[in-house]
């Protein structure tokens, strides 16, 4: 049968859904989930969202009923509506160890499992998988599933203003604001979205303009004092230690388009952004041109993600983590 056939009848004939995305979630995560759970809704399904952590704050506006569940602080809630579900999908990412403990419960469940997804490289464990790796972002890949479901079955209700203005968010999110892995099909879909009536000028703003004083001081002195540029590797390289943290009051999800900002620099072709967390130092990367930070990260920082845009860990003290960034980009590169 052909697979978004299967899908929808999987789909109708589920009790229970639940909707998985990644750890720190951002607005892919939030976005695709929370506009197919309105989606699913609105065709009469009953839906829950379970995440590793919580989302930032400026993604609020999404969760409308507050309804989306953290495994982080409430674990017996959370492991209680995965087990109850007869139909896990899993949105935004491609391996169960991105949902962190997460993981062993949906991957113990007996329940079917979906992918929807646009990370290279998914892992098996999924009946069914939707992933597609030029895709902008997951919310791309679901918006165009829908597309094809309502095709399959015209009784389906599409994408209205509500799941809309997620699946919007998401895709500007994850492109940068339109920057990056643009094709014209995503162009096409912010359109058609912004046919439904969204409000764009305000999503612009709840995203890109609600940013604490601290935070935009951080991303000076980031720039100023922080950040190391090594011409011969053609690479930027920032590090939050935790007591940068403590100087700027540091919240989750203030760094984020900070490692971005070395690509800018021209010569520049990957950027390194280190943040010491309890246990290990998280690990960000982006590149332009040809450079994968996919490959790099999979080799050396026990992550993946996408070619431009990858993320993993390290175990390693802070003050060793700039000699192994530069010595991990030399031995990648006599690799490829
Ligand atoms: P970010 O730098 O924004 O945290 O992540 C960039 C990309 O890398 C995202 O697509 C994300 O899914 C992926 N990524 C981030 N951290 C990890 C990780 O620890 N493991 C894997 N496999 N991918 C990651
Ligand atoms: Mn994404």
């Amino acid at each position: 049968m052909d697979k978004v056939k299967e899908f929808i009848s999987l789909v109708s004939d589920s009790e229970k859904i639940v909707l998985v995305s990644h750890v720190n979630p951002d607005g892919d995560a939030i976005g695709s989930t929370t506009g197919f759970k309105y989606f699913l809704e609105q065709n009469g399904k009953s839906v829950s969202i379970v995440v590793p952590n919580r989302y930032p704050q400026f993604l609020g506006y999404l969760d409308i009923n507050e309804e989306i569940v953290a495994y982080k602080g409430n674990e017996d809630e959370a492991v209680k509506i995965v087990e109850a579900s007869d139909l896990i999908i899993c949105m935004d990412f491609n391996a169960l160890k991105r949902i962190e403990e997460l993981g062993g419960i949906v991957g113990k469940s007996g329940a079917k499992k979906v992918l929807i997804d646009h990370h290279l490289q998914p892992e098996e464990c999924f009946d069914i998988i939707f992933s597609d790796p030029q895709a902008s972002s997951t919310c791309e890949v679901a918006y165009y599933l829908i597309r094809d479901m309502v095709e399959a079955d015209s009784s389906i209700k599409p994408v209205d203003l509500k799941s809309g203005l997620s699946f919007y968010t998401g895709l500007m999110t994850d492109t940068n604001n339109f920057a990056n892995s643009v094709r014209p099909q995503t162009f096409k879909m912010a359109c058609e979205l912004l046919e439904l009536g969204i409000d764009k000028e305000d999503v612009q703003f709840k995203v890109y303009s609600g940013f604490r004083e601290e935070r935009m001081r951080m991303m000076g002195y980031m720039l100023y004092e922080n950040m190391q540029i090594f011409p011969e590797h053609k690479a930027g390289f920032m590090l939050i230690t935790k007591e940068l943290k403590e100087k700027f009051n540091f919240q989750d999800g203030d760094s984020d388009g900070f490692v971005n900002l070395a690509l800018n620099i021209s010569g520049v072709e990957v950027s390194g952004l280190f943040t010491e967390a309890d246990g290990f130092v998280k690990v960000s990367l982006r590149s332009k041109g040809d450079f994968s930070v996919n490959g790099l990260s999979r080799a050396f920082f026990n992550g993946g993600g996408h070619e431009r845009a990858a993320g993993g860990k390290i175990f390693i003290p802070t003050d060793e983590v700039l000699d192994y960034f530069l010595h991990s980009l030399e031995e990648y590169r006599h690799t490829i």
